[in-house]
């Protein structure tokens, strides 16, 4: 499994493979990171402790769009050229290639509060697709955290 996460202290992007360490040093702020209980099912996230994780493709959406809009775009030069087959070719094309892309590209669990993906985990039931108000509800707690510090 490959977690990739921001510093609890000073935000840099850190890395860890597990199993193999347990344990991340920031190059930035030298804060030590010690991961808790890796389970393979990933019942909670092993960098904040926190229970609430869910899936999503690990798919970039700009990359979604640009195979849309492309498509799009094409399709509008081979309709003006009256070339109505080519046309549906193009936007039939493209759609199916999405869906292609969309069922070959594996999940990554993500945690609400940390941000913290894991890629190379068998997510289950337990991880749900994301939902805006257990997000909302983090981005409160975040917002909340930060006004203390200040
Ligand atoms: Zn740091
Ligand atoms: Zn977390």
């Amino acid at each position: 499994m490959n977690i990739r996460f921001a510093c609890p202290v000073c935000d840099s992007p850190g890395e860890i493979d597990v199993p193999g360490r347990w344990e991340w040093r920031c190059p930035h702020c030298d804060h030590l990171l010690r991961l808790l209980d890796v389970d393979a099912a990933l019942p909670s996230c092993p960098i904040c402790g926190n229970g609430e994780l869910y899936k999503k493709k690990d798919f970039p959406h700009s990359l979604g769009m640009a195979i849309l809009v492309l498509a799009c775009l094409a399709s509008t030069v081979t309709y003006w050229l009256y070339d109505k087959w080519m046309t549906w070719a193009i936007l039939i094309g493209s759609a199916a290639f999405d869906g292609l892309l969309y069922l070959w590209v594996k999940d990554v669990v993500v945690c609400y509060r940390c941000q913290a993906h894991f890629r190379g985990v068998a997510a289950h039931a337990e991880h749900k697709p994301f939902e805006l108000t257990i997000h909302e509800r983090f981005r409160q707690e975040r917002l909340r955290r930060e006004q203390w510090k200040g």
